[in-house]
């Protein structure tokens, strides 16, 4: 299918190929425009990554919507579309990307490894990740919130956690929402943390903890898979930039990588409505204002 809109590299004009690919699931995603002779100065994380044809992107494997193996054992979501689109730009079609599983907090560690060459998940830009990453974007800007049991009436907001502190409340290690929840806990005893939100879901699920507390855009997709055992309560309560994660001080890269986003809204677009655009309630975005590469 021919792409209205389709990607430039930063070189300039280049020729398009479209690529079909399609989700394990079997909702389609959308074609990929891949630049077929980009070119890049020499030296550059763009010019190495073009001239080997391939790309490591550290992403989840277990948040519906963003990014979830499917069963092709190929993540699907959101953030998978975003890497699509980057890797394509510099001419990487999506069968060369190869996905390596990044949980929360590995995040900084696998790009100070060398272990993947950007990390798209649902990462949220802040002062503490900035001092060992540098960010692309923000792509989408989300709030925490808190998912219960849908027939739990009691926690209607993170200000009831504290007079209910036999009320446990989980969230994946290393992560900003696990940080900021703190403050609205009677004691540290009442956090449960898992490397994963999965696991988080599957304890509410069992009844091992109350409230799940994440980014609302991923507990939506929680709930939307769990056919009405869950539910998002109250007003999301922080700012959650996601940004593109970039080894530490590689401007040329995060620049390529807001400049490749800025000229393709038409393919963000269509993967955000493949993706979590699916699930419901979900409000289609607008890719955020770019912030400058630090
Ligand atoms: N955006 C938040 C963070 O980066 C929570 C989501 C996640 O753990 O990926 O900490």
């Amino acid at each position: 299918m021919p792409i209205k809109n389709p990607l430039t590299a930063l070189a300039g004009s280049v020729l398009i190929v479209t690529l079909a690919a399609c989700g394990g699931s079997g909702s389609a995603t959308p074609d990929v425009a891949v630049a077929e002779t980009p070119e890049f100065e020499s030296g550059t994380t763009m010019a190495e990554l073009s001239e080997a044809g391939s790309i490591r992107i550290g992403t989840k494997y277990d948040q519906p919507g963003f990014g979830l193996l499917g069963l092709e054992d190929e993540p699907e979501g959101f953030d998978v579309e975003i890497g699509k689109i980057i890797a394509g730009a510099m001419g990487i079609a999506p069968d060369k990307i190869e996905w390596v599983e990044t949980p929360s907090d590995v995040r900084e560690q696998v790009l100070e490894d060398g272990d993947v060459d950007m990390v798209v998940a649902t990462y949220t830009i802040n002062d503490e990740r900035k001092q060992r990453v540098t960010f692309a974007g923000p792509y989408y800007v989300v709030g925490q919130s808190l998912m219960v049991a849908a027939d739990n009436d009691t926690i209607e907001g993170p200000e009831d956690l504290k007079d209910n502190p036999d009320a446990k409340v989980c969230s994946a290690t290393g992560t900003a929402p696990a940080d900021n929840i703190e403050q609205y806990l009677a004691s540290k005893d009442q956090l449960v943390l898992f490397d994963v939100y999965e696991k988080c879901a599957d304890a509410l699920r069992t009844g091992q903890v109350d409230v799940v507390t994440t980014d609302n855009a991923i507990l939506a997709g929680f709930v939307a898979n769990a056919e009405d055992q869950f539910k998002l309560v109250g007003e999301p309560f922080t700012e959650e930039p996601w940004g593109i994660g970039v080894t530490k001080g590689d401007i040329e890269f995060c620049e390529f990588i807001n400049d490749t986003l800025a000229d393709n809204q038409d393919a963000y677009s269509k993967a955000w409505d493949s993706t979590a655009g699916q699930i419901e309630g979900a409000q289609d975005p607008e890719l955020p204002e770019l912030a400058p590469c630090a």
